[in-house]
């Protein structure tokens, strides 16, 4: 029997039946059918499901679900599900994606370190004032989170001539980029960095990590780049931070809500730059072929992937 997997998500007709393509046109061992478009009952048996922003209870009505591919990197909204309902629970590992972001953390601290906010301010004052260049390696730029993106991102600021330092979790050597962990690495970074670029996963222990005793303690006039999630920020405490002088400027591509609304603060801050969650989309086809190679796999070898592990909750 040739075997369906659900596809489920919330993301549009026009983009789920995208994905669909896509995926099929990568697949040998089954055909990906959309879950809303099927009768449940079709799934009953099924032990794999393809997700991009599902409905958990969607996952719910699937008793036999050994495992599940998103086809996005960030997982959070999925842990709790995966863990009561014990699948295991597989993210979008795609190099290809991992250079795009890195794409983004190179752009925005050049974007910081070449003062384009100020300028821009100038222009909206008809000011000509020229502002001290200083050299990439004057530059310190942290970067929280040394996974797949954030030590694609280390690397390229690296290669661009900037000073870089990571901090992540458990102690790592990344291919000669320092790297720090725990509370007093945190620290220590917010202290020397004249950029932080965020690329953390969201978890219980770095909810609000960004918070106002660690902006009071960093080096005077520091920015920060978000690419990771929204809530990593304490909002309140970065607006007064910015409006202390103790950050200098906020380049924000992830919210606590999005789209960011009408009414927030950040939209007219001088000191922030509003971007709509685009540093590194899915790629369709690259993360086609590596969900479509996982999905083979298990149908010929029977071999789940390497999964989050659902108590660090990435
Ligand atoms: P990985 O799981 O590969 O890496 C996570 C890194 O964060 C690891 O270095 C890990 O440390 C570190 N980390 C986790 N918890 C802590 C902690 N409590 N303290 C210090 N360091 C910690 O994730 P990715 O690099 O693939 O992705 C990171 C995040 O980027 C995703 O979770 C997602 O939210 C976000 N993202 C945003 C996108 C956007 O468009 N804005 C697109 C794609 C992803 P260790 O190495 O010790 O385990």
């Amino acid at each position: 029997m040739h075997v369906k997997i659900p596809f489920i998500s919330r993301i549009g007709a026009e983009e789920e039946e995208a994905w669909i393509e896509a995926l099929n046109k990568e697949l040998s061992s089954c055909t990906v059918v959309s879950y809303s478009k099927s009768r449940s009952e079709e799934f009953s048996l099924s032990e794999v499901a393809l997700v991009a922003n599902p409905n958990p209870q969607d996952l719910r009505a699937l008793p036999k679900l050994r495992w599940v591919q998103s086809l996005w990197s960030g997982v959070e909204a999925l842990i709790e599900t995966a863990r009561s309902q014990d699948f295991a629970l597989v993210r979008m590992k795609d190099p290809q994606l991992a250079q795009t972001m890195s794409e983004a953390a190179l752009t925005w601290t050049l974007y910081l370190h070449r003062s384009i906010p100020k300028y821009r301010q100038q222009q909206n004052k008809k000011l000509w004032i020229k502002r001290k260049l200083k050299q990439p390696s004057e530059c310190t730029v942290g970067v929280l989170g040394m996974g797949a993106l954030g030590h694609a991102a280390a690397e390229r600021l690296r290669a661009n001539g900037f000073k870089v330092v990571g901090w992540s979790r458990t102690e790592r050597e990344s291919n000669g980029i320092r790297c720090v962990c725990g509370d007093s690495g945190l620290l220590e970074v917010f202290s020397m960095a004249n950029i932080v670029v965020i690329l953390l996963p969201l978890t219980q222990h770095t909810l609000r990590i960004i918070n106002k005793p660690l902006l009071t303690k960093a080096n005077p006039g520091i920015s920060i780049i978000n690419l990771a999630r929204g809530q990593v920020i304490d909002e309140e405490a970065l607006l007064a931070a910015l409006d202390d002088g103790l950050v200098d400027h906020a380049v924000l591509d992830v919210f606590d809500n999005e789209p960011l609304e009408q009414s927030h603060p950040y939209w007219k801050h001088p000191g922030v730059t509003v971007l709509p969650h685009v540093s590194a989309p899915t790629n369709k086809s690259t993360a086609a072929k590596i969900a479509a190679l996982n999905i083979d796999r298990y149908f010929s070898e029977g071999a789940v992937p390497t999964e989050v592990d659902s108590q660090l909750g990435y």
